[in-house]
């Protein structure tokens, strides 16, 4: 009976998790790596054999928990994949739309190698795969107990964090060892979503952490920050760009809109582009499963009042429509991407950056290396569709409108189970996962942080981690990496038990010795790491989820 941990350990995205009994083999999320070297670890080879595989489990549709099960199709899985309904309509939208886009790109950097005599490029997977996935869904209601094979039983509850996600209970063998998925989980204070699921028991519970270490601003706090940046950006009479994310975040935004209007702070007058067809798509899944939704929501809907409608709303699909927005000088204009890095969204931004009175309001969080990233850090000038633009348009950021949990919403959910289980704190950077799980021994909990690659033998009790970072497909300078990673924890922790101590000056020296010859390690294996890239030829395109 062991868990392995490949993927979403010391990083947020990339979820993957294979639990082992009896001969038996269950994936829990099968996602896309996202951000630094994600074209490499996404196309990868897994680290077991897809048509091994009995069955996966999806906590939720986002593409960092989803996005490679058509991959895993294409390699051989032909099990079965369990989620709630709503779960897997969502993913088929989003997995169309990764398909179609890898095409896209696949397409356009084989007509650039074709003149340099290189070989073509295939997309990671394609609509095929997409389709061939279909076939193998088999949708679960929440709070029903499954046998999904002999000997493991599973549960998904709601997660809070978008529609259709789940914390997912899973009963292992004979004894009945206990594993809880966290999955990604909403604050403990829900607008749109129902709260998370109230757990008490388990042997092992596998913790998200992305906001491990920090906590969000108030609702009201929010609420009152956006009304402020609204009523701001209003008094310009221009245009009000709001790039967003497609599952959740716009229609939380649709929400808050209507919410304005009611308050009389938005006028009705005022035209709302939804220009996004994925956005108008995922809404229509909203609107379907809105029982699944908060009271609140499902009070409106009561009413005959959709949430998801403000006065003004004009649904934009073809892209002819799209251009013709940049004809009306006053609106407000919702597109993906959320980070501005593709999408409908680049080319509002190409007419719009140049204009002092345009209003940029972004409401999620901006990745490192992308547009919307660039924007905030106070770049003069952007590149937008190729052209060079200057950002004189006012910029606003919002944080509050997160759908996960902070980092008391998780100490909150956590401090219910009852039984002292043990927490693998993952999906999270190193610093978010490492404060969590302090605080978590704070409240008397055992927790630890798995590294990618960390095998766990499973027991009621204390686990036994097993290192099998090896077992990872063809790392190249694996045991200089190895060394340099093992170094770098080991001089995290020491630094982490002397925090505040009064250090010896020689052993002070010698701590200093040490991270300069991590330093150097590090940047030898990077070095080396450039030379083995530049000689193997990248078959995979770029990614543009
Ligand atoms: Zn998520
Ligand atoms: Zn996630």
């Amino acid at each position: 009976m062991r868990l392995g941990i490949y993927g979403a350990a010391e990083e947020v995205t990339g979820s993957l998790y294979l639990l082992e009994h009896d001969g038996r083999r269950i994936l829990i999320d099968c996602g896309i790596f996202q951000g630094q070297d994600e074209d490499k670890k996404n196309s990868e080879p897994f680290p077991f054999d897809a048509s091994t595989i009995d069955a996966a489990l999806l906590t939720h549709a986002h593409l960092d928990h989803s996005g490679r099960i058509p991959l895993l199709v294409k390699r051989g899985f032909r099990g079965k994949i369990y989620a709630t309904t709503p779960t897997l309509e969502l993913c088929e939208i989003l997995w169309r739309d990764s398909a179609r886009l890898m095409q896209e790109e696949a397409e356009w950097k084989t007509r650039k190698n074709k003149r340099k005599g290189l070989p073509p490029v295939s997309p990671l997977f394609t609509e095929e795969e997409v389709d061939k996935a279909l076939e193998f869904f088999a949708p679960l209601s929440y709070d029903d107990i499954f046998e999904i094979v002999p000997e493991i039983k599973v549960r998904f509850r709601d997660a809070g964090h978008i529609l259709g996600s789940s914390i997912i209970e899973v009963w292992i063998g004979k004894e009945s060892v206990k594993l809880v998925f966290s999955g990604d989980l909403g604050q403990q204070i829900t607008v749109l979503d129902r709260s998370p699921a109230v757990i008490n028991d388990a042997d092992y519970v596998i913790i998200e952490s992305t906001y491990g270490d920090r906590n969000h601003k108030s609702l009201d706090d929010t609420r009152n920050e956006f009304a402020s940046i609204i009523e701001e950006s209003l008094r310009d009479r221009s245009k009000i760009l709001i790039p967003t994310f497609v599952v959740d975040r716009v229609q939380r935004l649709l929400y808050e809109l209507t919410l304005l209007q009611e308050k009389g702070i938005l006028s009705g007058d005022i035209p709302i582009y939804f220009d996004s067809p994925m956005g108008v798509k995922t809404t229509r899944v909203y609107r379907k499963y809105s029982s699944l939704l908060s009271s609140e929501v499902q009070d409106r809907i009561l009413r005959n009042l959709d949430p998801f409608s403000p006065r003004g709303l004009k649904e934009v699909i073809t892209p002819q429509e799209s251009k013709k927005i940049n004809d009306v000088s006053f609106a407000i204009v919702l597109a993906g991407s959320g980070m501005a890095n593709g999408g409908r969204i680049v080319h509002h931004l190409k007419h719009n950056l140049w204009n002092p009175r345009s209003h940029l309001i972004f409401v999620g969080y901006q990745a490192e290396g992308t547009l919307g990233r660039r924007i905030i850090d106070g770049a003069r000038f952007v590149k937008v569709a190729g052209e060079e633009v200057a950002v004189k348009c006012k910029a606003h950021t919002i944080g509050g409108f997160s759908a996960h949990g902070g980092q008391d919403d998780l100490l909150a959910w956590a401090s219910n189970f009852k039984t002292n289980p043990v927490f693998l704190v993952t999906h999270g950077e190193r610093k978010a996962s490492n404060f969590l799980a302090r605080e978590l021994k704070k409240i008397g909990f055992e927790a630890l942080v798995p590294q990618r690659g960390y095998e766990v033998l499973l027991a009621h009790g204390r686990p036994t981690v097993e290192r099998k970072i090896e077992a990872l497909a063809e790392r190249p300078f694996k045991d200089l990496q190895g060394i340099v990673k093992d170094m770098d924890i080991l001089l995290a922790s020491l630094s982490d038990v002397l925090e505040g101590v009064e250090v010896a000056e020689d052993m002070e020296a010698l701590l200093l010795s040490a991270k300069v010859l991590l330093e150097v390690a590090n940047q030898r294996v990077a070095t080396k790491m450039e030379v083995a890239q530049s000689e193997t030829k990248d078959n995979y395109p770029s990614s543009t989820f």
